[in-house]
């Protein structure tokens, strides 16, 4: 393939002052091979999407649910976007993936909508597909070719991406809110900046890392942390979801704090389109998911 010829070009040409050495020649040639393959891959429809809901805690109901890609790679079986996505990001080819992503998650949403089910889809978005000057005009067109209402869409940006050129990404987010679309940071918490920084975006929602919620009942401060970011949030009138809830216990504490909504292999783990009306139906009992205090 031309664009990965290319790429594999520059790269010999970075590592030409290397010493010689069998393990990075066989690192590099696996490298080149994943890369080859992840070309591929668009084009043979290898890629698919998992949701994960997302459930708000008051009432125990699945309120959305976050879009993540799954790489079906012939003869490798299932790869882990951690093990593909910074490759496609370094590469650039993340804006036809994300694209895709975008695309495949609104039209999934259209139809969960006509079988009369009612939720928000989060997709993810990668630094480079913000440098493409028609991403608004992508997400705008998208919107409008499955009739969906914009504030049903969600875009989850991490705050590496918002930091990075901070004038520029101001711009798109107050387009993008603009457009009624919701916008959300993932992954808070493990980045560097503050939430009064955050506050001159235009904001709906914080996700905290799963990091902190793994060991929020033995860990008192990673308790703090939750229970910081959480108040400080809710003062700032964004919504808050902790990610990575795994156990009852961990639900019961984030309720304790006045955390607004979780997603994690508690309640499921991300699951086909075709397994989502199911977990409507069980969220008849609310019961089971959601804590009150
Ligand atoms: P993320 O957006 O922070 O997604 C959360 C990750 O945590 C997902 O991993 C999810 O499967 C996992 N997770 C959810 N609940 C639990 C839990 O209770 N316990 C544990 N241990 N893990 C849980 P996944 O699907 O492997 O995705 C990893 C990362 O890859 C995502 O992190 C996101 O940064 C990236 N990614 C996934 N899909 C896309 C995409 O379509 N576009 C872009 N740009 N990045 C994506
Ligand atoms: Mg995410
Ligand atoms: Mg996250
Ligand atoms: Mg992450």
């Amino acid at each position: 393939h031309a664009d990965a010829a290319m790429y594999r070009a520059k790269a010999n040409g970075r590592n030409r002052y290397h010493f010689y050495n069998h393990r990075l020649d066989n690192e590099q040639s696996e490298r080149v091979e994943l890369e080859n393959a992840l070309f591929q891959a668009l084009r043979h429809e290898e890629f698919e999407l998992h949701y994960q809901p997302q459930i708000e805690i008051q009432s125990g109901r699945i309120i959305g649910v976050e879009a993540l890609i799954r790489w079906q790679r012939p003869g490798h079986g299932m790869v882990s976007p951690a093990n593909f996505i910074p490759l496609a990001e370094e590469n650039g080819l993340i804006t036809e993936i994300g694209s895709w992503v975008l695309e495949r998650a609104c039209a999934q949403l259209q139809q969960w909508q006509q079988q009369g089910l009612d939720l928000r889809v989060s997709v993810n978005l990668s630094a480079p597909q913000l440098d493409d000057a028609n991403f608004c005009d992508k997400v705008a067109r998208c919107l409008k070719r499955y009739r969906l209402d914009p504030s049903q869409l969600e875009l989850e940006l991490t705050e590496s991406i918002i930091m990075k050129h901070v004038d520029q990404t101001i711009q798109l987010l107050e387009q993008l809110d603009k457009m009624g679309v919701h916008l959300s940071v993932d992954d808070f918490g493990t980045g560097y900046s503050s939430l009064s920084y955050l506050k001159r975006f235009p904001l709906n929602k914080l996700k905290i890392d799963q990091s902190f919620v793994r060991e929020i009942c033995v860990d008192p401060d990673d308790a703090t942390i939750c229970r910081t970011i959480i108040s400080m949030a809710d003062n700032l009138n964004l919504t808050v979801i902790a990610e990575g809830v795994e156990d009852a216990d961990q639900l019961a504490m984030l309720a304790e704090f006045g955390c607004h909504q979780y997603q994690g292999y508690f309640f499921s783990r991300p699951v086909p389109a075709e397994q989502i009306p199911d977990l409507f139906d069980n969220t008849e009992q609310p019961e089971r998911w959601n804590y009150q205090i």
